[in-house]
């Protein structure tokens, strides 16, 4: 049988109790605190306006909400308690999360580019019933909620509007009702003294609800409970602060401390652990940013001497090419960290060396994870980034890692020592919501978790992800899910069977779904590629931008499948890469 991998870090020791408290908490032993840092000492700022909210801020904030998500009127008092955010990323939305999390209700949190369809999923599959929304995507909110029959009424009692216009200054998109709910009139009207609990047994109850289709199918609701999370910090914090000796508090008359910043969606794990958690946990203030554009983050990275950048491979292409480099100082940067997506070795040496070209001299580490397991497995040291440039790192503490050889009909021979990469430990979700199959199938009776990823382990324990197993597509870092993709597909007219898989992108450094489709009718060499450019059109009407169908449309046919009907994807990714080399 294959080795059970253990971490060369010693275990930490981790507490059960709510993730509010354990990053927001007071404690009467330790007054003008909150989580353990100066409670004067800023949490978020806000990139474009400066505006900034510090620790004891944002626990007040939140308290304020928590009070009214408990008072608010019927029909909401009695529903289930799980809230969903749908927001692009803002400095409301820390005080939305830890709001709902200090009322001790459940998040789920949704990409902001859902389309109405898509969100009903999410919106009905999590079990919500009320909902904080930016006031640019009020329309989809209404459009969604009155497909599902609500009434005005309902839909006011149901939507809370959350601009950012009360706090900053700067002016919210106008929505369309303006007798919604806006997230200020919940505040001030009183606050929780003090969070709800979640000691004991109680920290392994669910407060985050990503949606991630896992190894296979449609997307699934990944438990995230408290526990879950507290873990994730306390394993990330000495391999982290291993590669970032001066994490203090900020204190900007000081400097040398750190400053995180990203645009990583918050709704995205990735997102919501390294810049909405971590940075509260480690005492370092974190800049917020809606959306990815090279001039606005290269200034913001110059403006508030930003030391750590959160981002994702292909952010990392625009650091390797774009003007915008040059004219920004990029000096204060330390640290690159890349996630969420296969990191290639040669990118990282382009823009490590072009980045000393311009004066700063900036590690690129990365980590590896998956929104099940909290997200993160192995994370590569800065003091290794140079040495092991490609390596997604090494395993953090408490957890244990095997490398399960020879999936089943499945050879990945070709790469000696290579096995689907299982994980162990306190990290793993607590399971998929209301699927208790999936989650059989994805966690093993022993609490192994099965990734659907290939890694292999380099003598020295750095370990490396070559393959990925299972359907999943990475876009720039969002999961786009094949099965979802072919049920949009089949809903075609002219579509008789559909298989969605990802081509791989150098230039973009990242993967492209691309679709195989077996039309309905006779289609003729003149007309195939309007026709497969026309049902390309017609996928893109109807999903989130990051689902398009970047890698195309091709007209087979047949699409190939085993005896008992499952697409046989590998098949079409070989074939994939034959067509792509010939154009
Ligand atoms: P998500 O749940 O959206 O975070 O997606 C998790 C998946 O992203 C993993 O199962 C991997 O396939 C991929 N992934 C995440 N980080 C890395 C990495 N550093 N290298 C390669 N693949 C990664």
């Amino acid at each position: 049988t294959d080795t059970i991998y253990t971490s060369s870090y010693p275990s930490v020791h981790i507490c059960r109790r709510s993730i509010f408290t354990h990053i927001l908490g007071v404690s009467s032993s330790s007054p003008g605190t909150v989580g353990g840092f100066p409670a004067s000492s800023p949490a978020f700022i806000d990139a474009l306006s400066g505006t900034t909210i510090s620790r004891g801020t944002c626990r007040s904030y939140a308290l304020q909400l928590a009070f009214s998500l408990h008072n608010l009127p019927s029909p909401l008092e009695n529903r289930t308690k799980t809230v969903l955010i749908f927001s692009p990323n803002s400095i409301t939305w820390p005080i939305i999360m830890f709001g709902v999390v200090a009322a001790g209700f459940r998040a789920t949190l949704a990409n902001s580019a859902y389309t109405p369809d898509e969100l009903k999923y999410q919106y009905l599959d999590a079990g919500a019933h009320l909902i904080f929304v930016h006031p640019s995507l009020v329309g989809t909110v209404q459009t969604m909620l009155k497909s599902l029959g609500c009434s005005e009424q309902e839909i006011r009692s149901r939507v809370i509007v959350a601009g950012v216009q009360w706090i900053t200054g700067a002016k919210d998109a106008s929505v369309p009702d303006d007798q919604l709910v806006a997230i200020n009139q919940l505040l001030g009207r009183g606050e929780l003294t003090e969070e709800v609990s979640f000691d004991g047994e109680r920290s392994n109850e669910t407060v985050y609800l990503c949606y991630s289709s896992g190894t296979t199918g449609q997307p699934k609701g990944v438990e995230t409970t408290h526990y879950n999370l507290i873990s994730v910090l306390e394993i990330l914090k000495p391999v982290w602060s291993n590669s970032n000796p001066c994490l203090t508090p900020y204190i900007p008359e000081q400097g040398g401390v750190d400053v995180l910043f990203g645009c990583l969606p918050y709704y995205h794990i990735y997102g919501g652990v390294k810049l909405l958690h971590l940075p509260l946990f480690l005492g370092a203030p974190s800049v917020v940013m809606a959306g990815f554009d090279p001039d606005g983050f290269c200034a913001a990275i110059a403006r508030y001497r930003v030391t750590v950048g959160f981002v994702v491979p292909p952010m990392l292409v625009v650091f390797a090419r774009h003007p915008a480099i040059q004219k920004h100082d990029l000096t204060s940067l330390k640290t690159l960290f890349s996630g969420a997506a296969p990191l290639g070795a040669e990118l990282v040496s382009t823009v490590m060396k072009r980045m000393k070209g311009i004066g700063a001299d900036v590690s690129i580490p990365q980590g590896y994870g998956l929104t099940e397991t909290s997200p993160t497995v192995f994370l590569l040291p800065v003091a290794d980034a140079s040495s092991h440039i490609g390596a997604a790192g090494v395993l953090l503490p408490n957890l244990e890692v095997r490398l399960v050889g020879e999936a089943k009909g499945e050879a990945h021979t070709d790469i000696p020592g290579a096995g689907e990469v299982w994980v162990r430990g306190p990290t793993i979700m607590k399971g998929y919501l209301n699927n208790p199959a999936a989650t059989a199938d994805a966690i093993t009776p022993d609490g192994w978790f099965k990734t659907g990823d290939i890694g292999v382990r380099d003598k020295d324990g750095f370990f490396t992800i070559v393959d990925r197993r299972k359907e999943l597509i990475k876009y720039k870092g969002f999961q786009v899910a094949p099965a979802e993709l072919e049920s949009v597909l089949l809903q075609h007219a002219e579509v008789a069977d559909a298989a969605v898989i990802g081509i791989e992108s150098k230039e973009e450094a990242t993967e492209l779904p691309r679709a195989y489709i077996t039309p309905s009718r006779p289609i003729s060499s003149q007309e195939a590629s309007s026709f497969a450019l026309g049902v390309q059109d017609w996928v893109s009407r109807r999903v989130a931008p990051h689902k398009r169908l970047r890698g195309g449309v091709v007209i087979i046919d047949q699409v190939p499948k085993s005896a008992a009907g499952k697409i046989l994807r590998r098949e079409l990714r070989e074939r994939a890469k034959t067509d792509v080399a010939e154009g």
